[in-house]
């Protein structure tokens, strides 16, 4: 079966503005976010459906834009007040960095209230934000197919709880390695995503591991996927939220979350997830097209060492 590209992804997470500086230099109040970026990689596949909030500086050529890609912003309030603003520098390795700055800003108060036609859809996306919010927005869904979920560990430091709460309600865990360290308090990756497992995650646990690529574990066993080799690195933020926007974009596509299909769409997640490290903010992306992706997935297979 081929790829329905008029499936439908539920997306929820921040749409922001973001301060970010690297070795490679630096952009302020570009536009980024989470759910940005998730929409944006899911729509190679299918179309994504946001719940988000925006302030009154949110700018019409960024919603031109996202329109253009064929995201659904019904679901996007526009609120008195400043979009979500997030500052943060890359060290020199390109890889640990520090937030600066957070302001939730609209996101303070926001009540995310689906619209009735975005309460069906079979593929959820809870992109980071508040945990909380996550919640809220499965409160309103009836019966999706499959729940995937990312954090980050400002939540896991300042809502534990409500992010521990909400796992059992989640299929896969899509994660980074130092994430998943802190949430568990185990230095071994593949002991610390078993035993997410085993307290209650659906049915996977994604761990991104950056230029490393990312590990799948299942109750089944495990899957490894490469990052596609990437020597023009300019900025890694949004990498991980474009990972699982394509992953789940092909998923919903395919509408197969089976072992196989969760496997394959780790090469879909690596491919776009290495166009967006490529420039600030999506500036790669908005060149990239489907075709682009599929070369870069082609060659994943092609490189890789199987014996
Ligand atoms: P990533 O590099 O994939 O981890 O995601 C980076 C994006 O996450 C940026 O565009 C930020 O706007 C967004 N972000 C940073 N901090 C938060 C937060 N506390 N909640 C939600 N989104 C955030």
């Amino acid at each position: 079966m081929g790829e329905n590209k008029d499936a439908r992804v539920l997306i929820v997470g921040s749409v922001a503005y973001d301060t970010v500086e690297t070795e490679t230099g630096k952009v302020e109040m570009a536009l980024g976010g989470a759910a940005t970026y998730a929409s944006v990689a899911t729509s190679y596949y299918c179309r994504p459906s946001v719940v988000a909030v925006v302030g009154e500086d949110f700018k019409d050529e960024h919603v031109d834009f996202l329109e253009k890609r064929g995201v659904d912003l019904k679901g996007m309030q526009r609120k008195k007040g400043k979009t979500f603003h997030w500052a943060g520098r890359y060290l020199p390795d390109m890889i640990g960095r520090e937030t600066l700055d957070t302001q939730l800003n609209v996101f303070e108060d926001f009540d995310p209230v689906l619209p009735d036609d975005y309460k069906g859809i079979d593929y959820v996306f809870l992109a980071n934000i508040h945990p909380g919010l996550q919640k809220k927005v499965l409160d309103q869904v009836t019966g999706p197919k499959l729940i995937v979920c990312d954090t980050m560990n400002l939540w896991i430091d300042i809502a534990r709880e409500e992010l521990v709460e909400l796992l059992p309600r989640v299929n896969v865990l899509v994660i980074n390695d130092e994430e998943v360290r802190q949430l568990t308090g185990d230095f071994n990756v593949i002991r610390a995503a078993r035993r997410l497992l085993a307290d209650g995650v659906k049915t996977a646990l994604i761990v991104k591991r950056g230029e490393h690529g990312s590990t799948l574990v299942t109750r089944e066993g495990i899957g490894v996927a490469p990052a596609y080799p990437v020597d023009n690195l300019i900025d890694p933020t949004g990498a991980g939220d474009t990972f699982a926007g394509a992953l789940i974009g092909y998923l919903a596509a395919m509408d197969d979350a089976s072992l196989p299909s969760m496997k394959k769409s780790l090469i879909h997640g690596a491919a776009v997830a290495s166009f967006t490290v490529e420039g600030f903010s999506l500036d790669r992306l908005r060149e990239t097209t489907r075709a682009d992706v599929d070369v870069r997935a082609r060659e994943l297979r092609e490189i890789m060492i199987t014996e």
